[in-house]
């Protein structure tokens, strides 16, 4: 029960970090509740996993495969059906318990501890549409899985409220299944998903994208399905225009509006929230601001591409292994802020005694920018400047740091310059 390192969570971020850290010669155990590892890869049927990392397109269930194939060679202890239900820090070791139905609730300690536990999605209750509150309205990703692990298809006349990567395939998706798909709206003047989903999803199959769009009615029938929405155009204060009222009947509406980290077991530890990415600071190593706890993957930021998932992951496993290892030592740490048009960046720290000669740091747009120069500038001086094409708030942006290149007593701030 007592482990250099414990991976919480066995999705794409579990796996690569557990691979990592064992690499490095580590004793790791990772937990995952669910009964298979891979996470949400294993409801993503579609292609375009592992461009990046693989240079091969993949589906969702064959990228994990990959990793899960790695991590059974590197025999790597495990735990499925296994959720972690409270983390602490006492002195210098994570006390960590679990529940399963096979063991019951279980004690484990850790030197250090790796987040990945994914995020989830916001319902209709973070939004607040008025009308009927009916069967057939549920989250884009709890409908992916119904139809592409359990099976069951679930409506016949849909459509889609946000225009986000997992809206937009589940359009093509419901599609293909043979359902009527009426429309996506998006509150948005631009679509929340990757444009190559935009292209390959929607346009492909003349699926209507309203942008600038919201539902502003939901009806019941009489047995308490939902039988027709309203949507609304909406001005730039996003309130609904009169007169702009569109009537669909429809059984069923997916909701995919946005992913929030799940870091739901940092609650009782005095860790530092980031408002910026609903999620934690970190440094450079994905050392949150308590010694010895890394997080990475979706519980960190909201990924669109999963190679930079794996990528990420890697890196937190590494230098989790790297804290179990090293003596401890005092250094400068300065701050990595965001500045015009950066909604906002990771990481939010840079920790001098970690010495990691290369900084990979990412983020994401307020809008969309046609073109755009990237400038990091400490104490006046520009120290990175990069041009961007089409810069847009669903695609992430990644940029590299050398530690060589900064000065240990001033912050770093990031911004987009729209050029013209
Ligand atoms: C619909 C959809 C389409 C996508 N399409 C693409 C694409 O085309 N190309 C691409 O590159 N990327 C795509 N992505 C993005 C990419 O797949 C994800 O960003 C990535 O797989 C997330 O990995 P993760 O490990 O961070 O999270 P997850 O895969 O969500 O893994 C988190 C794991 O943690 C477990 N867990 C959570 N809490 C606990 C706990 N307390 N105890 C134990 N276990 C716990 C969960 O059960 C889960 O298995 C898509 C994502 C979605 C949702």
């Amino acid at each position: 029960m007592r482990r250099d390192i414990i991976v919480i969570g066995g999705g794409a971020g579990g796996l690569a970090a557990a691979l990592s850290a064992k690499e490095d010669k580590k004793d790791v155990l990772l937990i995952e509740r669910e009964d298979r590892l891979g996470g949400i890869l294993n409801q993503c049927i579609h292609n375009g996993f592992g461009l990046e990392v693989f240079k091969e397109e993949y589906t969702g269930p064959e990228y994990a495969e990959i990793y899960i194939n790695k991590f059974h060679d590197a025999h790597i202890d495990f735990l499925l059906n296994t959720t972690v239900i409270s983390l602490e820090k006492v002195e210098d070791e994570f006390i960590l318990y679990t529940s399963s139905l096979a063991e019951g609730i279980q004690k484990y300690t850790a030197k250090a501890v790796v987040i990945t536990t994914g995020c989830y999605e916001r319902t209709r209750g973070s939004i607040i549409i008025p009308g009927d509150r009916p069967k057939g309205v549920i989250t884009a990703g709890s409908a992916q899985r119904y139809l592409n692990i359990d099976g069951y298809m679930i409506g016949k006349k849909v459509f889609i409220l946000g225009s986000g990567d997992i809206g937009l395939i589940m359009a093509r998706r419901m599609y293909l299944e043979g359902a009527e798909v009426l429309g996506v709206a998006e509150l948005m003047p631009y679509s929340n998903g990757l444009t190559r989903n935009i292209v390959q999803c929607l346009n492909d199959y003349d699926i209507p994208l309203f942008l600038s769009h919201t539902v502003t009615e939901i009806k019941a029938d009489a047995e308490n399905r939902l039988s027709q929405i309203t949507i609304q155009q909406v001005d730039d204060h996003f309130q609904p225009i009169p007169g702009s009222k569109k009537r669909f009947d429809v059984d069923t509406l997916l909701l995919s509006i946005g992913l929030i980290p799940d870091i739901v077991l940092l609650d009782s530890l005095p860790v530092e929230y980031d408002p910026l990415t609903k999620s934690v600071k970190i440094n450079q190593s994905c050392e949150t601001t308590i010694p010895g706890l890394f997080i990475a993957g979706n519980s960190l930021q909201v990924h669109d591409l999963v190679d930079n998932v794996s990528k990420e992951s890697e890196r937190a496993g590494h230098h989790a292994a790297e804290y179990v290892s090293r003596k401890k030592t005092d250094g400068r740490t300065i701050k990595v802020l965001p500045g015009e048009n950066v909604s906002y960046v990771s990481p939010q720290y840079i920790d001098f005694s970690w010495g990691n000669s290369e900084i990979i740091c990412s983020l994401r747009s307020k809008q969309k920018i046609e073109k755009a120069a990237l400038n990091v500038i400490q104490d006046g001086k520009t120290i990175v400047r990069k041009r961007l094409m089409y810069v847009v708030p669903a695609e992430m942006e990644t940029f590299r740091l050398d530690i060589e290149d900064l000065d240990a007593d001033s912050d770093i701030l990031v911004s987009l310059e729209v050029l013209s």
